[in-house]
């Protein structure tokens, strides 16, 4: 018996039988540019902060943390600089954690979450997990959204959570904040809760709006994001939101007790008091991002615009041969399941090269 047969037996809920656990390959190689982390190191100064912060704890490990992490609010609040207090944060374990909170509390059996696919692959995980219903919107054949079509497709299925990347994971483009309005507008009549996911936003092209700056006076938006990307923290776990001070109060009423360790408290504020110094990597990274661009175009493949520190690029008649011939050179990238696609993130300079080097020399360029 193996062991989804041995897992078939158990008395699992029906909606949880034949599914697979979210799994990027871990592999031990030497580049690794398939999840979108930076490949950064946490620099020496804010190791050194991180490190006083968390043994400042040890004294106090006997004791439950702040279960209202105040500090860490008013940290976050202050990096986002948009006017925000700490009653308009909220943070958990990972941005991933903070979407399962909002699912639990908004979402749940006979209530639906909208997205749109090609798009993060978390969110139907999140809501089988909540047992929410899950509804794949559509996107045009370049895999764009334009304000018209969400905003219809927001009526059409009248869903209670709609779920916007941006920029879009795996594509890597930016949504203009006419599509976040037009959706908003559109869930007017289901009463949804729009959330939009800025995982990757510090990468994003100068210029570039965060829906940031349509909180005020919308009460259903949710603004996310993360510090396992621009800010080289992803094993740190810390993710957080961004709404209206009553959208954090319903995710208290879902949240365990004491769910941000004091270990992560003080790191995560420990980083965001030396961001400066943590986010110093991002432009060189979007360096290399464009680069890649820049570097597949005149490869003849077709990559797609980015605002994050991550390629989408198709034009591979064999994308799966691809990804194995990269592997064999000890260069692990993604492949996301979209036919003649791939996705490979941008890594340091020598990284980027290697990627380079490999994929020219497997197309034969
Ligand atoms: C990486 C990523 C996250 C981050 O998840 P964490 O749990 O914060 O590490 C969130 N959303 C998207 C679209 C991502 O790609």
């Amino acid at each position: 018996m193996d062991q989804f047969e041995r897992l078939s037996q158990l008395p699992l809920r029906d909606d949880l039988r034949g599914q697979h656990p979210y799994g990027a390959p871990q592999l031990d190689v030497p580049v690794l540019l398939n999840v979108n982390e930076n490949t950064f190191g946490v620099p020496a100064d804010a190791k050194e902060a991180i490190i006083s912060a968390v043994a400042a704890e040890l004294d106090g490990l006997n004791r439950y943390p702040d279960r209202e992490f105040t500090v860490l609010r008013q940290e976050l609040a202050a990096y986002l600089d948009h006017g925000l207090t700490e009653d308009n944060l909220w943070a958990a374990n990972g941005s991933n954690e903070v979407l399962q909170q909002l699912l639990q509390a908004f979402g749940g059996p006979g209530r639906s979450v909208l997205s749109f696919p090609p798009t993060y692959s978390m969110y139907p995980l999140l809501a089988s997990g909540t047992g929410s219903s899950y509804i794949a919107g559509q996107r045009a054949a370049d895999f764009s959204l334009s304000a018209e079509s969400a905003a219809e497709q927001v009526r059409e299925h009248a869903p209670n959570i709609v779920l916007l990347c941006s920029p879009n994971n795996p594509t890597g483009t930016a949504l203009g904040l006419d599509v976040v309005k037009a959706v908003y507008e559109a869930g007017e009549a289901s009463q949804a809760i729009v959330i939009v996911d800025e995982a990757y936003t510090e990468f994003s092209h100068t210029g570039t709006p965060s829906a940031l700056d349509l909180l005020p006076g919308r009460p259903r938006l949710v603004v996310s994001r993360t510090m396992s990307k621009a800010f080289a923290m992803a094993g740190a776990r810390l993710g957080y939101m961004a709404a209206a001070p009553e959208v954090a109060d319903a995710l208290r009423l879902v949240r365990l007790p004491y769910h941000l360790s004091a270990i992560t408290q003080a790191a995560a504020v420990a980083a965001l008091r030396n961001s400066t110094s943590l986010l110093a990597n991002v432009e060189a990274i979007k360096v290399q991002r464009d680069r890649i661009v820049t570097e597949l175009l005149e490869l003849g493949l077709t990559p797609a615009p980015s605002d994050s520190n991550f390629v989408f690029f198709g034009g591979l008649e064999n994308p799966s041969e691809v990804w194995e011939a990269l592997l064999a050179q000890g260069v692990l990238i993604r492949d996301v399941g979209i036919p003649g696609h791939l996705r490979v993130t941008a890594g340091t300079e020598a990284e980027t090269s290697a990627f380079l080097t490999g994929l020219r020399a497997i197309l034969g360029a």
